[in-house]
């Protein structure tokens, strides 16, 4: 699988201590209302954020829900973003609630900013955005995401959740694939 790899952009210290940011920043800014009350509902976009939102919310002492969405938008072996699509049901209830929605990557931005128009109609008291990663030279999207990690350039990324054909989302780094292994598409569809 490592051999598969051409070049490792973030290493997981780097991932790790930016985490440890993007949790205060976070957090400095949803602050406890109240003892026990809510700060937060935290809606996790699998699968590529399973591992960045686990990390993440472990960094968040208050009190927080979350609830996921499932969205495809590379379906099987494609390095290019076909639109996205929410597969199953949105979060139950989410009014009045400070929603944050967390995603691996930002690409275009067009998964988040559909998420946003479907959360926004059930009533939320805010929505905000919370990427790993972000593509600036793909961006098509008005909107910013509000808490972004890392800046990386238009290449296609694995590891830390982000996959290639259901794979190399258990690598604790962010690196770029062979070409070899993109055009081989090792394994099955998801
Ligand atoms: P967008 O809708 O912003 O164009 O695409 C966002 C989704 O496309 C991400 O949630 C992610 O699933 C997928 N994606 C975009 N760029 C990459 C990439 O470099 N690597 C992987 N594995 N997925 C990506
Ligand atoms: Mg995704």
């Amino acid at each position: 699988m490592q051999a598969d790899i051409e070049q490792i952009l973030l290493k997981p210290d780097a991932i790790s201590s930016r985490v440890d940011e993007l949790a205060d920043e976070i957090m400095a800014d949803f602050p406890p209302v109240e003892p026990n009350a809510d700060s937060l509902m935290i809606v996790p976009v699998l699968t590529g954020s399973l591992i960045f939102v686990a990390d993440l919310v472990r960094r968040m002492p208050h009190m927080v829900r979350i609830e996921v969405v499932t969205v495809t938008s590379y379906p099987g072996t494609a390095t290019e973003s076909r639109g996205a699509k929410i597969v199953g049901e949105l979060p139950a209830d989410l009014t009045d609630r400070h929603v944050l929605i967390v995603d691996d990557i930002f690409d275009t931005g067009r998964t988040i900013e559909h998420l946003k128009e479907q959360l926004s109609t059930l009533n939320p008291a805010s929505i905000k955005t919370c990427v790993l990663l972000r593509k600036p030279d793909r961006v098509v999207v008005e909107d910013k995401p509000d808490y972004v990690g890392f800046d990386i350039p238009d290449e296609f990324v694995v590891g830390y959740g982000l996959d290639f054909d259901g794979h190399y989302r258990n690598l604790p780094f962010i690196g770029t694939l062979h070409p070899d292994a993109i055009s081989s598409g090792r394994g099955d569809s998801e």
